[in-house]
């Protein structure tokens, strides 16, 4: 080591350099990372971001779908430290601790009547995993078993995470279609997309045919299925595809007419991001299993939770010999900072009035939003509480895409970035996903950026 301190100028062209050389980053095509210049993000503040060079960008998808009550929020941070001085990491295997056992029963306080147990692990596919894994053993202990049923039904589009088994419910072909003779198979129903209906109906004449689809299905298959795996409301990784309303209460009906469990995997839409703490609430529904974590500490650490029912718990109680354990786990499950600022978390949404005072700004959001659908390249605005999907086609009549070599998404949201807002696509599907702390103003400064940036990439486009 030499005493020369490196200068600003030199620090930046070595950490670009060093990233180019050694970091590999997840769902990032490696020749245009390598040919991009690294924005690189050196602190945050609320519902802002800093670069490197202080200029400061909103965080439009909250740093990819996690982030709740803003960065650096004082509730989350002294949680967070405080927790740190009494013991960062500390097994659940065999051993407990306060801050885990405290959330798990604020969970319960707050989740769906009849989920009464809060398995943890350590992300969002953990979480599904998990509860792919408990729904198929359960159906081996239970009193009276079923071991035939193990399959599972899952829909077109379905994005659940990037482990094998949950790759295997993944209906997205551009990230799971590589990895198919590895992946078991499902049964796969209809993806409930109004914008371009697989099934070639409308809304509202269809009468929700997709639905009856997934009931024909089960039909088909009787006692084979473990269980029914949807994303409640919305199918995020899709593009923001919003079902129609109904459908996931038609779901629970149809999982219970046909004595299988329903897997809600609210990893991305739990925590308020469609008006309701979660999404599940918005048509009363109780899942047998609720998959949590993207938002479940606020955006701040790796933490997931399956919540299932007792009715599942019980076919797993039992001692060593009676071999009824759930051989499942993961190191850091429940680790103690994260269980901390998760606590937190619920705390702020309580102190703060988080859902209730969401109503006005998802009222600004969508009334801001509206004008855009008269955009000639804006097909469908998928909107639902504070997220939204705008997706944008090259023909709006025939609804022709722009197509993967356009990359008309990545497109609009580079050119937003240079105007101080960060977000990013899916496919041509633009994704608006704020932490619920931004404010009314913030929120239609978020949308006109927005549009101006399809404005202006679209018209180049065609030109
Ligand atoms: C992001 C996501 C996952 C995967 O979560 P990770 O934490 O990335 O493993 C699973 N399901 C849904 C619906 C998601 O949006």
């Amino acid at each position: 080591m030499t005493m020369t301190t490196e200068t600003h100028t030199d620090r930046l062209d070595r950490l670009k350099a060093w990233d180019h050389a050694h970091l590999w980053h997840p769902f990032t095509p490696l020749a245009d990372w390598e040919a991009s210049d690294p924005l690189i993000i050196e602190r945050a503040e609320g519902v802002y971001l800093y670069d490197s060079e202080g200029r400061r960008y909103l965080d439009g998808v909250s740093s990819l779908w996690c982030n709740v009550h803003g960065h650096r929020h004082p509730a989350l941070d002294s949680a967070l430290k405080g927790q740190i001085d009494r013991v960062s990491h500390s097994t659940l295997l065999g051993v407990t601790h306060p801050s885990a056992i405290e959330l798990a029963r604020r969970l319960v306080e707050r989740a769906p009547e009849g989920l009464t147990r809060v398995f943890f692990s350590d992300d969002g596919a953990t979480a599904v995993e998990v509860a792919l894994k408990m729904a198929f053993q359960y159906w081996r202990q239970k009193p009276d078993p079923e071991p035939l049923r193990t399959r599972y039904l899952a829909l077109g589009g379905a994005y659940h995470g990037d482990t094998l088994g949950d790759a295997s419910l993944g209906g997205l072909s551009q990230f799971h279609e590589m990895f198919r003779p590895l992946l078991f198979p499902v049964l796969r129903s209809p993806q409930p997309y109004c914008y371009r209906c697989p099934l070639g109906l409308e809304r509202p004449s269809c009468a929700m045919a997709c639905l009856a689809e997934v009931g024909k299905i089960l039909e088909a298959h009787p006692g084979e299925v473990a269980a029914v795996v949807v994303e409640p409301l919305v199918q995020g990784a899709a593009g923001m595809v919003v079902q129609p309303e109904g459908y996931l209460a038609g779901l629970r009906d149809l999982t219970r007419r046909h004595d299988t469990l329903l897997i809600a995997d609210e990893v991305a839409v739990g925590f308020g991001r469609t008006g309701s703490l979660f999404a599940c609430e918005r048509e009363g529904v109780a899942p047998d299993f609720l998959c949590l974590a993207k938002g479940l500490t606020g955006g701040y650490m790796p933490l997931a939770a399956t919540l299932t029912t007792e009715a599942i718990h019980a076919a797993f109680r039992g001692t060593a010999a009676e071999g009824k354990t759930f051989y499942h786990g993961h190191t850091y499950a429940g680790n103690p900072l994260g269980a901390a600022v998760a606590l937190a978390n619920l705390q702020v949404f309580e102190d703060e009035r988080t859902i209730e005072n969401l109503a006005p700004k998802i009222a600004r959001f969508r009334d801001r939003l509206a004008p855009l659908a008269d955009h000639p390249h804006v097909g469908d605005i998928r909107q639902v509480g504070l997220l939204a999907g705008i997706e944008l086609v090259l023909d709006k009549a025939t609804k022709a895409e722009y197509g993967w070599d356009r990359q008309v998404g990545a497109k609009v949201c580079r050119r937003a970035r240079l105007e101080g807002l960060l977000i990013r696509p899916l496919g041509d599907v633009i994704v608006l996903m704020p932490p619920l702390a931004i404010d009314g103003d913030e929120v239609e400064w978020l949308v006109d950026v927005t549009a101006r940036c399809i404005d202006e990439i679209t018209r180049d486009i065609s030109m």
